[in-house]
């Protein structure tokens, strides 16, 4: 397996610290909105990689923090607190928000069929891991206080530029935009462990430590929580790439700090996904979730395979336009494995079904490159192999594709609400003949594989077959 590590900015041999088991950490979302389909890109990478990861046989265990207190608006200290504003602009208590779009989360990676790590820990519930590093950078010198706060003394860690691969010139300019200067800061990139004394009065989550009554930074929760569950040495640490600064960085920084010695070896950082507009933002408040495509009629799974059909690394464009030819793609892909279920034939061969499985391998072994995968499958469908071995192959990927590629096709309650609403919008067009708008209104139903059909006692549709 080899997988770009942006620490050392190649494509690397991957080798996990023990034989027995990868651990796996992959930073969660803020829980103060919907996730946008951006951050969920990451996610679905996340997922294949770990899914990839067990087809080649390896036993992974991992974790996921979810932030419910400290992420502030800007990622040096600076800005609002995201989980506050948004309780007061929603008047619910913090952890009424936190609970909401939590659970709104794991709705949406069921959808996606993302597989749910196997640690969830929310920030929260994690306050003692924070004070006991907090207390030991202290002692070491690599922390400091200072007006009230805690801080992390970035000069004390030499190895700070690493991960971005940035100068400090660089870095500087990088969190110039973050104008609110705070003067307790020995160095502009200093960063919070603990604050009982910032603007930020009105916090609502407080709790007391050696340090005074307050509230944990947002850097230091991922450092605890994935040393406390998956133990000193970690093999991937996960993240989009504006993770790397200031986040990531900083979680290096304390982490090996605190534990004196190097921490994680590889880390795995996920492109963007942009919108036609640019950058996609929860914080814009224009930001598009799983909820609007559905609404729109979208299946979750043509989002997956429209994000598979794109290598990880690269920046991917997203629009409806995009949206439509991926729904095309996917359908007709569904409909030729439909063809191969229904006239099964032969034994299967697991000879020749190795050559295909190797191929597959050797794709996500790739620096994950999941097109190819997508490749290999079509590669299967394509051949000569007899249909009872292709079955067995496609059942056989989508343990990593998870494209529900053998599913019947289901429809969700919020599928049939968008058609029929669609079908009346086509009723009134009708009557006021306006054609070429039912037309449109038909054909785009069709685009994504529904039927109407118009009969004595009105419109009904059907899924294509
Ligand atoms: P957040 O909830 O803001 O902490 O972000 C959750 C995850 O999504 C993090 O790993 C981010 O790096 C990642 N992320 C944020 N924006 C995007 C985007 N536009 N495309 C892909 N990943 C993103
Ligand atoms: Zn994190």
């Amino acid at each position: 397996m080899k997988i770009y590590n942006t620490l050392s900015k190649k494509v690397e041999e991957f080798i996990p610290y023990s034989e027995k088991e990868v651990t796996m950490y992959t930073c969660g979302p803020t829980v103060y909105y919907y996730a946008h389909i951006g951050n969920l890109r990451t996610y679905i990478s996340e997922d294949v990689l770990e899914k990839g990861l067990r087809y080649l046989g390896y036993n992974v265990k991992r974790c996921m923090n979810i932030t419910d207190v400290g992420h502030l608006s800007g990622d040096s200290d600076t800005g609002e607190d995201k989980m506050a504003k948004a309780a007061q602009k929603e008047h619910k208590s913090v952890l009424d928000i936190a609970k909401f779009y939590t659970e709104a989360f794991f709705k949406d990676l069921e959808r996606l069929n993302i597989k749910k790590p196997d640690i969830i820990s929310p920030a929260t519930l994690n306050i003692d891991s924070y004070i006991k590093m907090i207390n030991k950078l202290l002692e070491e010198g690599y922390a400091y206080k200072s007006g009230g706060n805690v801080y992390f003394d970035t000069a004390k860690f030499p190895n700070y530029y690493e991960l971005s691969g940035r100068s400090k010139d660089d870095l500087l300019l990088a969190v110039r935009d973050d104008v609110e200067e705070d003067n307790n800061k020995k160095n502009p990139f200093d960063f919070g462990l603990w604050f009982t004394n910032s603007k930020f009065q009105n916090q609502e989550l407080k709790w007391d430590s050696p340090f005074g009554y307050g509230y944990p930074g947002w850097h230091i929760e991922c450092s605890a929580i994935a040393i406390k569950n998956l133990g000193e040495h970690l093999d991937i640490h996960c993240g989009g790439v504006d993770n790397i600064f200031p986040h990531h960085t900083n979680e290096i920084a304390q982490s090996e700090s605190y534990l004196n010695h190097k921490w994680c070896n590889y880390w795995v950082h996920m492109e963007f996904l942009n919108d036609k507009e640019g950058k996609m933002s929860k914080s814009k408040g224009d930001s598009k979730d799983l909820n609007s495509l559905i609404e729109k009629g979208y299946n979750p799974i043509v989002y997956r395979y429209f994000c598979l059909q794109s290598h990880y690394r690269k920046v991917l464009v997203y629009s409806l336009e995009s949206l439509d030819s991926a729904t095309n793609a996917y359908n007709k892909l569904k409909n030729k494995i439909k063809n191969i279920k229904n006239n099964l034939s032969g034994e299967v061969d697991y000879e020749k079904s190795k050559l295909f499985q190797d191929k597959f391998k050797d794709a996500f072994s790739n620096d994950m490159n999941t097109s190819m995968m997508l490749t290999t499958l079509y590669d299967v469908i394509k051949s000569d192999l007899n249909n009872s071995t292709k079955l067995y192959l496609i059942e056989d990927f989508d343990k990593v594709l998870s494209l529900s590629l053998l599913e019947e096709e289901k429809i969700s309650a919020e599928l049939e609400s968008y058609i029929n609403e669609k079908i009346k919008e086509r009723a009134m067009a009708k009557e006021n003949k306006d054609y070429a708008k039912a037309d449109e209104i038909r054909d785009e139903l069709l685009s994504k594989n529904i039927i109407l059909k118009d009969t004595k006692e009105g419109t009904t549709f059907e899924i294509r077959k």
